[in-house]
């Protein structure tokens, strides 16, 4: 058996192992490490309300009012009326009958996966969904069945296959790629078949459509059974955290059978007080939605210009394709001479051979610094 080190040394030989920067400032565009100031195109913080003063004075007020630790699960003692009133915001802004808070997005996936399948089912999965929906449907005792990418064809003709297919499960906007999931085709399909389809909208949610609601409301698709979606707030919300949304028999029975949900401790209350101030400002601020499209659209320009090969990607997640590893590494470290982060992303995040710079805007960038990163990324990629 390879000792750990050697593990190790073998990573770093393949230009895979990862590291961890220390970050000395809020999330912002202008992050500090050490005594570096770092332009960063690769938060999450899609709307620039990781540190907003309202989403703060929000997070302090809650410390004062219910303390810090929630000290016991939901179920138990830990369900405050903090977090009891954030899930009835949600449900209502997504306009579904109800909403239950996990801890994270990770939890959530597990949770839902878990409570809705048996041995006797079968998981479909989009082959580039998030490891957290792939590890849900590894630790169920389901036949798991994985479909090529965007493919609903091809999904199509694998459940004709399938006496009980009990759940599709894919990421709304792909976290690595940008793109879009077929959601309305897997609704069809789904409701056809008799499966019920989980959409994980991490990416859309609070950034896409008119209001905000995500992916359904810019494909338009109603927010109803078979469909049930699954946000994080820990992105575009800016905070921390998950839910999940659909109809009341599902969410009673997330409560009931959810392990994730019911084996650990809840979320600090004044972590959903910040979630409603944040809340707030995704119905009130649409200017950030927009500001932030105007953005991937004057990166996509510039890059087309610059005769770089973009994603098929209209969200603020515009990767740029390298291929192997120590090329994408190799871009990322000359970048940061530039005084731009942005880390590799490398495999087994992403298929060999596809290493790449995963860009994400935020409202908070200025068109300015987006000329920053276009021109840095001219000479960085092509020199
Ligand atoms: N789903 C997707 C598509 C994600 O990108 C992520 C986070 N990277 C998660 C789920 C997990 O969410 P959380 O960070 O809240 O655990």
């Amino acid at each position: 058996m390879k000792t750990l080190e050697q593990e190790l040394a073998k990573r770093r030989a393949g230009h895979l192992y990862r590291e961890r920067l220390v970050l000395d400032s809020p999330q912002e565009t202008e992050v500090r490490v050490g005594e570096e100031s770092l332009l960063s195109f690769c938060s999450n913080d899609y709307l620039g309300l990781a540190n907003h003063p309202e989403v703060v004075a929000a997070f302090r007020a809650g410390a004062e009012r219910y303390g810090v630790g929630a000290g016991a699960s939901h179920l138990v003692s830990g369900h405050s009326r903090a977090h009891h009133a954030l899930e009835e915001e949600l449900a209502d802004f997504v306009g579904a009958e109800r909403a239950l808070l996990f801890s994270t997005g990770y939890m959530a996936n597990l949770g839902v996966v878990s409570a809705l399948t048996d041995r006797h089912d079968v998981i479909f999965e989009d082959r580039l969904n998030h490891a957290s929906l792939i590890d849900a449907a590894r630790l169920t005792r389901a036949k798991v069945s994985r479909y090529p990418h965007a493919d609903a064809e091809r999904l199509a003709e694998m459940l004709a296959k399938h006496q009980r297919p009990g759940l599709i499960t894919t990421d709304a906007v792909f976290s690595m790629d940008g793109d879009m999931a077929p959601l309305a085709d897997l609704f069809r399909l789904a409701s056809r078949h008799g499966a019920r389809l989980l959409a994980d909208d991490a990416h859309g949610f609070g950034v896409l459509g008119k209001n905000g609601r995500g992916s359904f409301e810019h494909l338009e698709i109603p927010l109803a059974s078979p469909a049930i979606l699954m946000a994080t707030l820990g992105k575009a919300l800016g905070v921390f955290g998950a839910f999940v949304a659909g109809e009341t028999a599902l969410i009673e029975t997330l409560i009931q059978r959810a392990r994730t949900y019911i084996y650990t401790t809840a979320l600090p209350p004044a972590v959903a007080e910040a979630t409603r101030a944040s809340l707030r400002l995704v119905r009130a601020e649409g200017w950030r939605r927009e500001h932030l499209r105007e953005l991937v659209e004057k990166f996509r320009g510039g890059a087309q210009s610059l005769g770089f090969s973009l994603a098929a990607s209209t969200t603020p997640i515009q990767p740029l394709i390298l291929g192997d590893a120590e090329k994408a590494l190799e871009a990322s470290r000359r970048l940061r001479e530039h005084g731009i982060l942005i880390p590799a992303i490398r495999p087994p995040t992403v298929p060999e051979g596809s290493a790449r710079l995963r860009i994400t805007f935020s409202a908070a960038h200025t068109a300015t610094q987006v000329d920053r990163l276009l021109e840095a990324l001219a000479t960085v990629i092509s020199g």
